[in-house]
């Protein structure tokens, strides 16, 4: 069985491109005892990705040249020598941007094509879903009445922030880029508000949107949006420090004042608790809840969920590009084959 493979070539300045990616194909090794061969169907892309890209230092090890890019994949099994795998069975495993794999039957976990699309396990039901309901209940704890605001509201973890914080009894203000992503907010995802951050009135829309200030931000992005926000913070407001989209690629620090006193000044008079996280910490804690909770509310149509699927591994490196420009719409999901 053979596998094409898209490998880091370089590493990407700014923006990854054409260059930063490199495509080889070879044969799979031969099945050892436990192991199982898989025909990938499905790949997400994820923002994360880009920082495996850099020799910045990270709570995860960056990838070395010639490396397969990594990822979380949907596979069907094609031969097993593990007990409890046949082929034809649907597996979630971490096997990267490529065709085919092997995979240790015991590092990979079976999928249930009729309890949800199996590419559900890459999004909603998966990592992204989990980040969202972990880092909003564990850090965010919205109470009931209280302002949730989050950005990049349509993709798979903003999404389930705004889904979850009204589950919670709390009001939730999603921001997006561009015109259909904010209908799409209020219409498919039940956000109270949306509004549009390349808009330019963007600062007023915020003030529009939460009138009674904000008690959660669930930060997805930093940059402009973040300095909008932080102005419109209450008192014990509590900030999940999920992601920071807006730096990713990033070649120096931003232009413009520093403001590092003005939030440090705010952090302090307004008692504002802000806090980091890898969502794998919560694993453990959150981890069950997370699986019966959002199975439900998925199960029951109170959490929906959009995935925006590309066709064919040779165009996984432009629809990542893509997504860090704000070009997905949705849960970003490459069919390989
Ligand atoms: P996503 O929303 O599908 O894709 C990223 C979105 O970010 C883009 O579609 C774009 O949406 C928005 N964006 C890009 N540049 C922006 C900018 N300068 N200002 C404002 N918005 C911008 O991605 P996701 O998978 O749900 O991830 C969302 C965030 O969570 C990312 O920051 C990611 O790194 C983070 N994350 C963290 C963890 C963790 O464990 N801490 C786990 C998973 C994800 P618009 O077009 O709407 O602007």
């Amino acid at each position: 069985m053979d596998t094409t493979q898209i490998r880091l070539a370089q590493r990407p300045v700014g923006e990854p491109d054409a260059s930063t990616f490199t495509t080889v194909t070879e044969a799979l090794p031969e099945l050892a005892d436990g192991q199982v061969s898989l025909a990938i169907r499905y790949l997400s892309l994820d923002p994360y990705m880009r920082g495996r890209l850099s020799t910045a230092k990270s709570y995860a090890d960056p990838l070395e040249i010639g490396d397969v890019m990594i990822g979380g994949t949907v596979g069907e099994v094609v031969e097993s020598r593990f007990d409890g795998l046949l082929p034809g069975d649907f597996v979630l495993s971490y096997s990267g941007w490529q065709t085919a794999a092997i995979a240790d039957g015991n590092q990979v976990r079976k999928l249930d094509p009729s309890v949800a699309p199996v590419t559900t396990a890459l999004g909603v039901l998966g990592m992204p879903g989990f980040t969202a309901y972990a880092g909003l209940l564990e850090i965010g704890r919205p109470k009931e009445g209280e302002t949730v605001v989050v950005a990049a509201g349509t993709g798979p973890v903003g999404s389930a922030v705004g889904q979850i914080a009204r589950i919670k009894g709390a009001r939730a203000v999603g921001i997006a880029g561009g015109p259909d992503k904010v209908r799409a907010l209020t219409e498919d995802f039940g956000f109270d508000a949306a509004i549009d951050h390349r808009a330019p009135d963007f600062v007023d829309q915020l003030r529009a949107a939460t009138p009674d200030g904000i008690d959660v931000y669930f930060e997805n992005v930093g940059g402009a949006v973040f300095d909008a926000v932080r102005r419109r913070l209450n008192t014990y407001a509590r900030i999940p420090v999920c992601g920071l989209i807006a730096n990713y690629n990033l070649t120096s620090a931003p232009e413009g004042p520093d403001q590092m006193a003005g939030l440090m000044g705010q952090i302090l008079t307004k008692s504002l608790t802000i806090r980091g996280f890898i969502q794998s910490e919560f694993t453990r804690s959150h981890g069950r809840d997370f699986v019966r909770d959002m199975g439900e509310w998925v199960g029951s149509g109170q959490v929906r969920y959009l995935e925006d699927v590309v066709d064919g591994l040779e165009n996984a490196p432009s629809a990542f590009a893509g997504m860090l420009r704000g070009e997905n719409f949705g849960k970003l999901v490459v069919k390989v084959g």
